[in-house]
């Protein structure tokens, strides 16, 4: 799910060609050893619950149920490729030369069944290139390179399909190695953090979840445990991702206080109109205080905010929900982000083919203005002064419903 965990606000392009352009200082990186690679390849002992995994239940073969892989022969070859193969067994393997270019999968073309068919049923394997740290500064200090993209839900107002189309199934990056290693030197390149901002009072914040839902990706493979793992030997820094997916074995790994999980919440009317394959808003709110005593941080983005008829009041019954029902130690250590709607003319054009009553909601003109983004499309926002007005109205609510909850940003 990206940072805003397309959630809402981009703070980053979701990828694209130059994505895979090789980055001298990290395609031909130090060795393995140097990094102590082998120990996280095997990574820890996971927990257990003594019942069997919910990525092999029907609950979770609903949501992804893999029939056909596309895989770059080296992302295939890879330890974690393998992996990936053998947890498929049954799927069928199509080589291709890169997960950039496979024109029948990705696109716009065809009904919303065939794209949500292919996000259920295919995956694409690949070997990331360009591992890049970028700053962000506000959902989190850094962007860490994706361990994956794209996503098996089909939020209506989401950012991640721009380059691939709205078909874009769930690719999966094998070199998670080479992506950790990178993060290790980052992270020690950084040192300590010197002065607290609104990311974190103490660590540094890398967002591993900008293109992804990295709950959804735990289901496929253990790119999420081992970036969860891998932060737990860095006492200088967070991971940190949105997700609108519960995912109940996240709970078996072991974060120490490294995860920062950011459960996606809106009204639930909004939700079922927009988050297309979520997990409901109230079971999100439900998990918080499981993903607390597991050991992760948990934070909301409220987001994204929607300015429809009747949308204070929505928030403020949320926002009264989540006082109601979360444990007192969630409350105590919450913070959230808020993150205005933004949308995308082209993702409008797609979105009226199949979904039109969720444009009725997030398309409207009389609140938006549209800016020409660095892709040459037209992204949409709401008004500088209607916005400012709707952030300090959710600020309002906040106070008044969950005054525990720290608005970290709202944007
Ligand atoms: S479609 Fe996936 S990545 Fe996009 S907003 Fe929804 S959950 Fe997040």
């Amino acid at each position: 799910m990206p940072t805003s965990h397309p959630r809402g606000l981009p703070t980053g392009d979701a990828g694209g060609p130059t994505d895979d352009a090789p980055d001298a200082h990290d395609a031909h990186g130090a060795p393995d050893a140097l990094f102590g690679l082998d120990e996280l390849r095997t990574g820890p002992e996971p927990r257990t619950s003594g019942k069997p995994l919910f990525r092999d239940s029907a609950e979770a073969r609903r949501m992804l149920a893999v029939r056909e892989i596309h895989a770059e022969p080296g992302a295939a070859a890879s330890p974690r490729g393998k992996q990936i193969l053998a947890a498929f067994p049954d799927a069928e393997v199509i080589p291709v030369d890169s997960h950039w270019r496979i024109p029948d999968l990705h696109g716009n073309k065809g009904n919303a069944e065939r794209w949500v068919r292919i996000k259920s049923t295919v995956l694409v394997l690949g070997e990331k290139k360009t591992l890049t740290v970028r700053p962000n500064g506000r959902s989190a200090d850094w962007i860490a390179p994706g361990a994956a993209n794209g996503c098996a839900m089909a939020c209506s107002y989401c950012y991640v399909p721009r380059r691939k189309g709205y078909a874009n199934p769930i690719t999966v990056f094998t070199n998670i190695d080479r992506m950790i290693a990178r993060l290790r030197r980052h992270v020690v390149e950084q040192g300590p953090k010197r002065e607290p901002n609104q990311c974190d009072p103490a660590a540094w914040v890398y967002d591993i979840g900008e293109n992804n839902d990295a709950s959804v990706d735990a289901l496929i493979s253990e790119n999420t445990a081992d970036l969860v793992h891998a932060f737990t030997q860095w006492p200088t820094a967070k991971a940190s991702f949105a997700t609108k997916f519960v995912n109940p074995d996240l709970l078996l790994l072991d974060p120490r206080g490294r995860t920062r999980i950011r459960f996606s919440v809106m009204p639930p009317d909004d939700s079922r109109l927009l988050d297309i394959r979520t997990s409901p808003v109230e079971e999100r709110i439900a998990a918080a205080g499981d993903f607390l005593e597991a050991g992760y941080e948990v934070h909301f983005n409220l987001s994204p905010v929607v300015i429809r008829p009747g949308w204070e009041q929505a928030w403020a019954e949320l926002l009264q929900h989540m006082d109601d029902v979360l444990p007192t130690g969630v409350k105590e250590q919450a913070a959230a982000e808020v993150i205005m709607l933004t949308h995308n003319r082209d993702l409008h054009d797609v979105n009226m083919e199949w979904h039109p009553r969720a444009e009725e909601a997030i398309w409207r003109p009389d609140l938006q203005q549209a800016k020409r983004s660095e892709n040459g499309g037209w992204n949409v926002r709401y008004r500088n002064a209607v916005k400012a007005e709707a952030v300090e109205t959710v600020r309002r609510l906040v106070a008044a419903h969950a005054p525990w909850l720290t608005v970290r940003y709202a944007f």
